[in-house]
This record gives structure tokens, C-alpha cells and sequence, in this order.
């Protein structure tokens, strides 16, 4: 079908009096030969309404509307099947610009021969859908308080599950607790753990099929087209192990956690007496009783140290979020057993957050539990008991007390996380903060950087050209998006839930099962209509490959920050399309400019940059092309806006996906084309990133090297090429960084390819 483009001008919100409307009228019908242009007065409401009917009466296949920032309509906007870009007259021209100039006029031009560039090469898309058929079926790893809760609620949704725990029996530490903290009003009495009664609701529901003893052998394919290995030895059927194999559309991973093991502290390993708070829960839960490991004896009193080996640099750093309650807990456990016994909890903070506060003020008014604030510095075997010291006290001074048993309040690593790695960091950031010399500080802080990229463990064994598991974090926590998408991992459809994502205490781990298991169901009904998931969710383009031009540099299967890409055995991506997030980083890697998308390409974005009128002076109006990442910068720019914020009326800005997808052959375009300066600008980037797409401004200045180069065989300074990290709400910072750009570039003089 022969496309037929049309535009639409707004000239509501006082547009139509800052600018000339018939002069942006004759950009679209002389340079353009669009037939097809009209004025409308707002683009909201009857404006809309009228655009949409023109667009249905007049045939009209691709539509530029010039009005409102894209940002403002409704997905539901414009009919699916029409090409629709938007331009931001509103916000990006007469906001932040003076009315009725040459300049503003100028700028407004310039974006309408811009967006009608990128409409005429846009093509429609087409969702993907692989030959197969998508699978709805979940799998859930680990069958734990949090396993358990995500498969029973994706079956009650009407979704299979297939539940796979390593050890015997289902219930994971759940099963191992006395007495749960309670959980709800008045918070005072402990509860049962009811892990029976969810253990048997598992097991009479037909949606799920339990693995036990079982591991995954290998997880290959992507959302939903995930092929499983099982290897299982439970079941408690045939010996022997048995594999299974099936097909899944997406995996929640509650592969749960493991005690922290105390390293070098307070007696433990040295004296029997010295244990864990894992190590009395199971002593209570199996005998009913307290006693003391060294002799069988009576146990009269107890010291919980908090933070046994937590929550400092010598181990891991975080709170475990739970260790607090669980001695409230024991400490209730021994006062039930023994109405003389003693319970000294030592903390330097106790933490009950929220509504768990009143269960600790149900402890304190226990006569027979002494709540103290102060170090523990040692424990020692004195004569037949232990001898605790503590300084630091609110007495002020150092105070010793004698007691049956020391239970350290030990916390959470999670399961996938791998113990010499997380050792080994540990030890290298003692001496890098007290290391002797300079160089072993320098040589310790080069290791922590090094170990922080932790590798995880051989859980998942996901047939990944990127490894087995979920990237994670220093401690083994899997990598997301901190602030926005919690329950995300580098691996699409992968959900990790409860305490292997964060430490959490049960209602925490069943609220974020739920949570997980909505997120893998989203995740397979989109995929079952060719969508992409967060953060692009519903986008329904998805990258093309022309292999034919491929040089196999492998630059796009080491920079998808999704692990989407395999390889063959000669090193050409295999792409596995439902694993894609759409972020474009691969398209902005690949130096022969061979991926796109039906709607951002290469070529698209540097037709737009070749359409602006670059004026040929030397002497003034500069060009400046800024890159905005559409995640951060580009929404700040719509903020500058509505603020009213002015700045130069010489820049043109191109949004784009993440700066992750910038190519650098844009700055050689836009130089070449006579811009003066090319600006990036997109999201934090480092330890504590908010780039949604990973890496995509790390990328961006890693990619820097080759501008450089660039820039260097054209003679040209380095300095015409800026990249800067803004979020959000700095938004007031974007005309500054535009306005001294401008500024910088009018020193170092104006670019000479100008007009060549
Ligand atoms: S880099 Fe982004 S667009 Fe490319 S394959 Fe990976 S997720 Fe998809
Ligand atoms: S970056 Fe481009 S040339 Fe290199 S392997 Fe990927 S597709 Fe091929």
C-alpha cells in the first residue's frame, strides 16, 4: 500500500501565536510535498477527536502532529496501525523560547523536517511471534515459604507450575522454625508456622507438579520457549535419578538463602556454647527444648548478640532485616520454657520495622529479657558458664554477665551467592580501609572492584552466551533496576523473589512472591502477543539482524545488558527475540550498522540529524545536537518546559532509546553535516545506576573512544563531544548544560567542515 503522510500543526496553547504556522505549513508541503496539512487547535479532546477522524476520512498512513509533548498523550491515542511521531512544539519550542523569533521559528522548522524525515523510513510493525507456541506455564525454583506462595498463586490465576526444590521435602527454612513472629493485630503472641496446611494446599492442587531432591540441569530458549532439564532423585519413587524435560514461558527463582557463617568471631567454632540463631531454632523445633550443646545440660539464661557477623565492613554489610525478631522470638521461647531463665539481648540497633514494634514492646514488658545497648567484645568459657563482655553500655561502662548459652543473631547470604567470592571481598575491603601501606590499600580497592561483578552460582545453568545465572550484585543479589523495577533481572522472564532477592521475613517473602508471580504471568501473556515487558512494555518492535554484513565482532552479544544474544560457532548473534528488552544498546553497537528496528535505525536517526537546516555562518547561530535518553533526560526536557525554563535556541534534540544505543557514526554524521557540537545525555550510571537499561551511558562514554578517534582523524577537538548524567528531577540543570555547551563551542570556534 503507497504510504500517504499527513501533518497536523496545533496552534492551541499559545502556539499559534509564537510561531508562524503557515511558514511551518509550507516546510511540510514545499520541502516535503505533503498534501495533507491542517491546523488544529488543541490536541486533546475535540482536536484530537477531529485529528483521528482525518486520519480515518483522508487514508492517512504515517501522521507527524506538531503540538503537545509526546509524553501527553494516551497510548490510545492515534489507531494502532498508523505511524504517529509527535513533536513537543508545546513544551520543546514555545515554552522554553521567545515568541515570534527568527531563531524559535527556525528551531520549529527544523524538528518538523526532522520527525517527517523519520516517518517517511519508519515501516509498520509486526509483533513478533516465534514458529512455536508460546508456553504459558511457569517454573518456580526453590520450595520455600516464597516458592510455595509464587506457585500456588500463579496456579489460582490458572497458570501450570512446576515447583522444583533441591532438598527432600517442601518448606525450605519455614519448615525448619518452631514458632513464626506474629504476623498480625495485636502482634503480641508467636504463631504457628502453618507450613503443613501450604505444603498439603500444594500438594492437592493439579496445576502443580512438585519436584523435590531436584536441580535444574540446564534452562535454554527464552520467555516462552524456556526448554528445562530436571535432574531429580525425590519423589521417593524409582531410585535413581530421574531427568525430565519440559517447557516453560517464564521461571520465578526463590532459591532462597543460607546462614551467614560467622568468621573469627566471638567464640564460635572455639566454644560448643556459642550457636547460631538457626542452630537453636532447629534445637527447639527437634528436641522442644533448650539445652546446652556442650553437655545436654539446663539452660537458665542466654546472651543473642544482634549483628553476629553482619552488618560491618569485616562481613557482609547489609541488615537481614529479620535477625532482631528472631531473637525476640527465641528469647520468648526460653522464657516460655523456664519462667527464671534470663534472656540479655546485646544490639547496637534493634530493628522491628513497622508493626513488628509492637512485638518488641510486648518483649520488653517480659521481666525476665534485658534489652542493652552495647558491643559485645568477648565471650569467653569462665568457670562451667560463659562469660560475656560488653562496653559501650548506657551505664557507660563495661559490664560482664554469665550465662548457659550465646546465640549469635547471624544473618542471610543468599543462595546464589558464592562464598569465596563474597570472603574474599570482604577481606579485601578491610585492608583496603586498613591496609599498611598505600599500595596494599590501592591494590585491595582494585580487588573490591573486581569482586563487587559477582559471578553467582551454577543454579539457573541457563544455556546463556552471557553465563549460567542472573548477574548479580557484590553480596550475590540479583542485578535490577534498584528504584523502578525491584523485581527485575538481567535475564527477561526470570523473576527472582524473596530472600535470594533481598532479605525479608516471611510476610515480606510472601508479598513478593505474589509479586513475582504476577510479573512472570505479565511476562507470558505479553510475549504471547509479541510485546516487549518493562520497561518498554508493549512495544512491539523488536531488533532485525541483516547478517549477510555481519563481521562477527561480537560486540552486540557482549553489550546486550539482557543476555539475549547467543552465538553460533563462527560468532553471529543468534537472536531469541522474546528475550529482548528493545533498548537498542546492540543497534548502537555494532559498527557495521547492521540491527534496527522497523522504528529506530541507524539510518533513521541519522536522516534526521541530515535534515535540519545547518546555517553555512561562520559567525553565528551554532549548531548543537543533543542525544536525550527517553527514560530521564528527555522527560526533564519536557519539565524545562513547563517550568518555563529558557535556553539556546541553537540545539536539536533526538530522543533515543538509552544512550546505550547511540552509534557512534552519529557524531561523524552530524559533524560532517556542520553541527558544532554533539551533546549526550543520559542516566547515572556506576555502582548505584539508574540507566533502566543497565549500562546505557557506561556504554555510552566507553564508546567515547572510538568518537575520539573519530574526532581526531577530522581534526576536530575533543571537546565538541560532551556526555552528561541527569535524572529526572535535575531537570533544571538542562538549559545550563545546553546554554555553557553553546557556550564552550563559540570559544573554541565554529565547526570548519561547516558548509562543505
Ligand atoms: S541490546 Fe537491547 S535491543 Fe538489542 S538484543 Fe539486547 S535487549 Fe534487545
Ligand atoms: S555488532 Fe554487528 S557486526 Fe558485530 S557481531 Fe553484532 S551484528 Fe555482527
Amino acid at each position: 500500500m503507497q504510504d500517504k503522510i499527513g501533518v497536523f500543526i496545533c496552534t492551541g496553547y499559545g502556539i499559534g501565536e509564537a510561531l508562524d504556522i503557515d511558514a511551518l505549513s509550507k516546510v511540510a508541503a514545499e520541502e516535503y510535498n505533503v498534501e495533507f496539512c491542517k491546523t488544529v487547535d488543541s490536541c486533546e479532546g475535540p482536536g484530537l477527536q477531529s485529528m483521528n477522524e482525518d486520519i480515518k476520512n483522508e487514508g492517512l498512513t504515517k501522521v507527524v502532529v506538531a503540538g503537545i509533548s509526546p509524553r501527553c498523550y494516551p497510548d490510545s491515542a492515534f489507531p494502532e496501525e498508523v505511524i504517529v511521531e509527535k513533536i513537543g512544539l508545546r513544551e520543546h519550542v514555545v515554552w522554553s523560547q521567545p515568541a515570534g523569533e527568527e531563531d524559535t521559528q527556525m528551531l520549529a522548522e527544523d524538528y518538523l523536517r526532522m520527525y517527517l524525515t523519520k516517518v517517511q523510513k519508519m515501516e509498520p510493525l509486526e509483533p513478533f511471534q516465534p514458529e512455536e507456541t508460546i508456553d504459558k506455564g511457569l517454573l518456580v525454583l526453590g520450595g520455600g515459604i516464597t516458592g510455595m506462595t509464587a506457585a500456588l498463586e500463579a496456579a489460582k490465576a490458572g497458570y501450570d507450575v512446576r515447583l522444583v526444590e533441591q532438598t527432600e521435602k517442601l518448606g525450605g527454612w519455614l519448615a525448619k522454625q518452631h514458632k513464626s513472629i506474629p504476623t498480625k493485630p495485636p502482634y503480641r503472641e508467636l504463631e504457628d508456622t502453618g507450613v503443613d496446611a501450604l505444603i498439603a494446599e500444594i500438594e492437592g492442587n493439579p496445576r502443580i507438579k512438585v519436584y523435590t531432591s531436584a536441580t535444574t540441569g540446564e534452562i535454554a530458549g527464552a520467555p516462552g520457549l524456556f526448554d528445562v532439564t530436571v535432574k531429580s532423585t525425590g519423589n521417593g519413587k524409582a531410585a535413581g535419578e530421574t531427568v525430565d524435560t519440559f517447557r516453560v514461558g517464564a521461571i520465578v527463582q526463590a532459591t532462597g538463602w543460607r546462614p551467614k557463617e560467622p568468621r573469627n568471631i566471638l567464640g564460635y567454632g572455639e566454644i560448643e556454647d556459642v550457636v547460631r540463631n538457626v542452630d537453636l531454632e532447629e534445637m527447639v523445633k527437634n528436641k522442644g527444648r533448650i539445652t546446652r550443646p556442650s553437655d545436654g545440660g539446663d539452660v537458665k539464661s542466654i546472651a543473642f548478640i544482634q549483628c553476629g557477623g553482619t552488618r560491618d565492613k569485616e562481613h557482609h554489610s547489609y541488615c537481614s532485616s529479620i535477625c532482631c525478631l528472631t531473637s525476640l522470638k527465641q528469647a520468648m521461647y526460653l522464657r516460655e520454657q523456664d519462667d527464671d531463665a534470663k534472656a540479655y539481648i546485646f544490639y547496637e540497633f534493634i530493628r522491628t520495622p513497622g508493626q513488628y514494634e509492637d512485638f518488641y514492646r510486648r518483649v520488653q514488658e517480659d521481666p525476665g529479657v534485658f534489652l542493652t545497648k552495647g558491643e559485645v567484645v568477648s565471650v569467653d568459657r569462665g568457670d562451667g558458664r560463659l562469660v560475656v563482655t560488653v562496653k559501650d553500655t548506657m551505664l557507660g561502662k563495661q559490664i560482664q554477665v554469665q550465662v548457659d548459652l550465646v546465640v549469635l543473631a547471624t544473618g542471610m547470604t543468599p543462595n546464589s551467592a558464592d562464598g569465596e567470592a563474597i570472603r574474599a571481598l570482604e577481606d579485601a575491603r578491610v585492608i583496603m580501609e586498613n591496609g599498611e601501606s598505600e599500595a596494599q590499600r590501592k591494590e585491595a580497592a582494585e580487588k573490591v572492584e573486581q569482586l563487587k561483578r559477582h559471578e553467582g552460582t551454577a543454579i539457573l545453568n541457563l544455556a546463556y552466551r552471557q553465563g549460567p545465572d542472573l548477574p548479580a550484585l557484590e553480596y550475590g543479589f540479583p542485578d535490577s533496576h534498584f528504584i523502578c523495577f525491584p523485581y527485575e533481572s538481567r535475564r527477561t522472564g526470570i523473576y527472582p523473589a524473596g530472600c535470594m532477592r533481598q532479605p525479608m521475613d516471611g510476610l515480606g517473602s510472601r508479598d513478593d512472591a505474589t509479586g513475582a508471580a504476577l510479573k512472570a504471568i505479565q511476562c507470558v501473556e505479553m510475549t504471547s502477543r509479541g510485546e516487549a515487558v518493562h520497561p518498554r512494555a508493549g512495544d512491539k518492535s523488536y531488533p532485525d539482524f541483516f547478517l549477510q554484513r555481519c563481521t562477527q565482532c561480537k560486540r552486540c552479544t557482549e553489550e546486550c545488558p539482557f543476555g539475549v544474544l547467543n552465538e553460533d560457532e563462527k560468532g553471529t548473534p543468534l537472536l531469541w527475540a522474546t528475550r529482548c528488552r528493545r533498548c537498542g544498546t546492540c543497534m548502537g553497537s555494532c559498527p557495521e550498522r547492521i540491527i534496527s528496528f522497523k522504528d529506530y535505525s541507524v539510518d533513521m536517526v541519522a536522516s534526521m540529524i541530515k535534515a535540519v537546516n545547518v546555517p553555512d555562518e561562520f559567525e553565528e547561530k551554532p549548531r548543537i545536537l543533543a542525544f536525550l535518553c527517553e527514560n530521564d533526560a528527555f522527560p526533564a526536557l519536557d519539565l524545562v518546559g513547563q517550568h518555563r525554563l529558557q535556553y539556546s535556541p541553537f540545539v536539536r534534540v533526538i530522543p533515543v532509546r538509552c544512550l546505550g544505543s547511540f552509534n557512534a557514526v552519529w557524531v561523524t554524521e552530524a559533524l560532517s553535516a556542520g553541527y558544532d557540537g554533539v551533546l549526550l545525555i543520559g542516566c547515572k550510571y556506576g555502582d548505584d545506576y539508574q540507566c533502566h537499561f543497565i549500562k546505557g551511558s557506561e556504554l555510552a562514554d566507553y564508546r567515547g573512544d572510538n568518537v575520539r578517534e573519530k574526532l581526531e582523524q577530522m581534526a576536530m577537538e575533543n571537546e565538541r563531544v560532551e556526555l552528561h548524567q541527569l535524572q529526572i528531577s535535575e531537570y533544571e540543570k538542562l538549559p545550563e548544560i545546553f546554554n555553557k555547551f553553546v557556550d564552550l563551542i563559540e570559544e573554541i570556534g565554529m565547526n570548519p567542515f561547516k558548509g562543505m
